[in-house]
């Protein structure tokens, strides 16, 4: 599969993508309020505080929506079609959007487990993708 997107690298996001190219996903976790912050910014948006640390989080998590597309709305990914986006909430409670793959696209539903994969754009970066658990 063909990854989607290279990613923009801000300042805010470098210590995520900088993760990823460990394969490893770090969010940011609030030193004052321990809460995540997804995504990243300078400010918690629970508390003000600018304080933060990376923290690792396993890529385990589960589908709570999704959508399959079976048309290509751009010519640069027609050799993705049919693939899904699905919003994962991960075991830590932060939501991410991504793309189901290398699973059988009948048995993605609500509710189903995923794991982590990782797959490479044109600039090396390590982008997280999911598939479904045990398939
Ligand atoms: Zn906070």
């Amino acid at each position: 599969m063909k990854t989607f997107f290279t990613p923009l690298i801000s300042n805010d996001t470098k210590g995520f993508w900088d993760g990823c190219k460990s394969h490893k996903l770090l969010f940011q976790k609030c030193d004052n309020c321990q809460k995540f912050r997804w995504p990243a910014s300078i400010v918690c948006p629970n508390c003000s505080s600018m304080k933060f640390s990376y923290v690792e989080v396993a890529g385990s998590g589960t589908i709570i929506s999704y959508v399959k597309y079976f048309r290509a709305f751009h010519s640069s990914i027609k050799e993705n079609i049919p693939y899904v986006v699905a919003v994962i909430e991960l075991n830590c409670g932060v939501t991410i959007i991504s793309n189901i793959v290398d699973s059988d696209l009948d048995n993605v539903d609500c509710g189903k487990k995923v794991q982590i994969d990782w797959r490479s754009d044109k600039d090396k970066n390590e982008i997280p993708i999911f598939k479904l658990k045990d398939e």
